[in-house]
């Protein structure tokens, strides 16, 4: 059974389709090394959030076609699959309830766990500023917060879990720049902690990204850093 140790994803020759005949990804080639922080960006339909839902195993890849460690996707163990890999969806649901346990998720995590895995999503800070701090209800759906500071709490949510591999899906909708930047900064704090795949639909959101992957009708258009595209 394959394990997850490092958090080193290979992608090799990913081709994949919904429907018969209709390849929405093309030969995609990848080597994201444990520890780096990458960006996907690209056009409306180009793949991105495919991509993510079969690292994710949500759809099958071909086999063979994406390892992590060295590990076939398929043999690696579900549970010890979700320990190791960490989602941050693009609208996270939270609970009409405290941010401590907004966080912890059921887990059984001491109030010193809760606090380094939001002081490493950058939310801690946020957190104490508010009325009862960690204890303050979040409200149905987390109704108080921006967007922005709803991901970080699915940033300390995910990595509450000591993931290996953060996958992010940037919100799209009323992000403001500051919300924006301090989900930014997050992510960037994250290099040589974990490997983080961040989709971002500003490229300012992965400007400090080790490398940027640019889709284009599920091929890969160019591959490089900021500065670089
Ligand atoms: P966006 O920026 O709009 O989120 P995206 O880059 O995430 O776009 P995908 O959602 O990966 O793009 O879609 C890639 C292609 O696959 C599109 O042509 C889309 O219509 C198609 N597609 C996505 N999900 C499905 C599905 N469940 N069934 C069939 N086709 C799908
Ligand atoms: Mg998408």
């Amino acid at each position: 059974e394959g394990r997850i140790t490092e958090g080193g994803i290979a992608i090799e020759h990913l081709d994949f389709e919904y429907l018969p005949g209709r390849r929405v990804l093309h030969g995609l080639d990848l080597r994201i090394e444990p520890g780096s922080f990458h960006g996907i960006v690209g056009h409306t339909g180009s793949g991105k959030s495919t991509l993510l839902s079969l690292l994710l195993r949500f759809y099958v890849a071909p086999p063979g076609s994406i390892r992590i460690d060295g590990a076939p996707l398929d043999t690696i163990g579900e549970d010890h699959f979700r320990d190791r890999v960490g989602l941050v969806p693009q609208d996270p649901f939270l609970l009409a309830a405290s941010a401590r346990e907004n966080i912890a998720m059921g887990r059984k995590l001491t109030d010193a766990q809760v606090e380094a895995a939001a002081r490493a999503a950058h939310a801690h800070d946020f957190i104490v500023g508010l009325e009862r701090g960690y204890d303050t209800p979040l409200g149905e759906g987390g109704a108080r917060l921006s967007v922005g500071q709803k991901q970080l709490i699915a940033i300390a949510r995910a990595l509450a879990g000591e993931p290996r591999i953060l996958l992010l899906d940037e919100a799209t909708s009323h992000i403001d720049s500051e919300t924006e930047q301090v989900v930014q900064r997050a992510l960037t704090a994250l290099r040589g902690k974990v490997t983080v795949v961040a989709i971002a639909h500003r490229l300012s959101t992965i400007r400090d990204a080790d490398r940027i992957v640019v889709l284009n009708h599920g091929r890969i258009a160019e591959l490089g850093t900021h500065s670089e595209l």
